[in-house]
């Protein structure tokens, strides 16, 4: 393989911040809200166009797992009366990506943090062992910010790897991982002679969720 050396170059410190979180999904973003509560200067740092991560842009329809933490606690309140729906004679919480992304925004500006939005995190500044900052890319060029904390909400261990630390990927014995689900949305059907076979919102399951 050819490799191409490219040049040095003097990169612009764009700010200093107390936490530097990178990656806005649940868990980034719920790392920003809480260092900013505490009274942190917090840097959020998202390369998608808007935050939330898998919960808005993955489209996914409803939390599951037995999730109890204040945040989510928080989540569902903020968002309760505008994504609820009826799942087997209860009223259940569903996720409405544009009202959770609005509910998030509203979250990390109540907290104080900056976000930074269509901003790749594509490497770390060290300090011997520690990671002092990180290096980004985004329409406006190549830039620094550095950080006395940097957390990393990626999602796929982008700020670890870049820092150097060791991963695998997929599972030990042969590397295959988890298949991956295609979420996507349809509208203008017939609700009343669609049959959901199996689906989260249909009508025809059991009390034990079976059909
Ligand atoms: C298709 C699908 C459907 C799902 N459905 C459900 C569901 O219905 N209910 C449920 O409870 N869970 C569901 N899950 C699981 C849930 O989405 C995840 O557990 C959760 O989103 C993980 O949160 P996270 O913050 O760790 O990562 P993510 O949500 O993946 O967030 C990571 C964020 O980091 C950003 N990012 C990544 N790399 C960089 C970088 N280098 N620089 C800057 N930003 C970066 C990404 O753009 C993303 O916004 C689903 C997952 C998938 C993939």
């Amino acid at each position: 393989m050819n490799f191409y050396t490219e040049p040095a170059r003097n990169l612009p410190v764009e700010g200093e911040f107390d936490v530097i979180v990178a990656g806005s999904g649940p868990a980034g973003a719920s790392a920003a809200i809480t260092a900013g509560r505490l009274g942190a200067k917090v840097l959020l740092i998202e390369w998608n166009n808007s935050v939330g991560g898998m919960s808005t842009s993955g489209l996914m329809s409803h939390w599951t797992g037995s999730v109890n933490s204040p945040i989510y606690t928080e989540i569902l309140r903020r968002c309760a009366g505008y994504c609820e729906g009826e799942e087997h004679g209860k009223t259940v919480p569903w996720i409405d990506p544009e009202i959770l992304k609005t509910v998030w925004l509203e979250m990390l500006r109540d907290a104080g943090v900056t976000v930074l939005l269509c901003t790749f995190v594509c490497g770390v500044i060290k300090e011997g062992g520690r990671v002092a900052g990180v290096i980004t890319e985004s329409k406006s060029g190549r830039k620094v910010f550095l950080s006395k904390i940097t957390v990393d909400g990626t999602g796929d261990g982008d700020v670890a790897a870049f820092a150097g630390v060791g991963y695998s990927k997929g599972r030990e014995t042969d590397g295959k991982m988890q298949p991956a689900t295609l979420m996507f949305k349809v509208a203008g059907v017939d609700l009343d002679r669609a049959v959901l076979l199996g689906s989260f919102e249909s009508k025809h399951w059991t009390e034990k969720g079976e059909l």
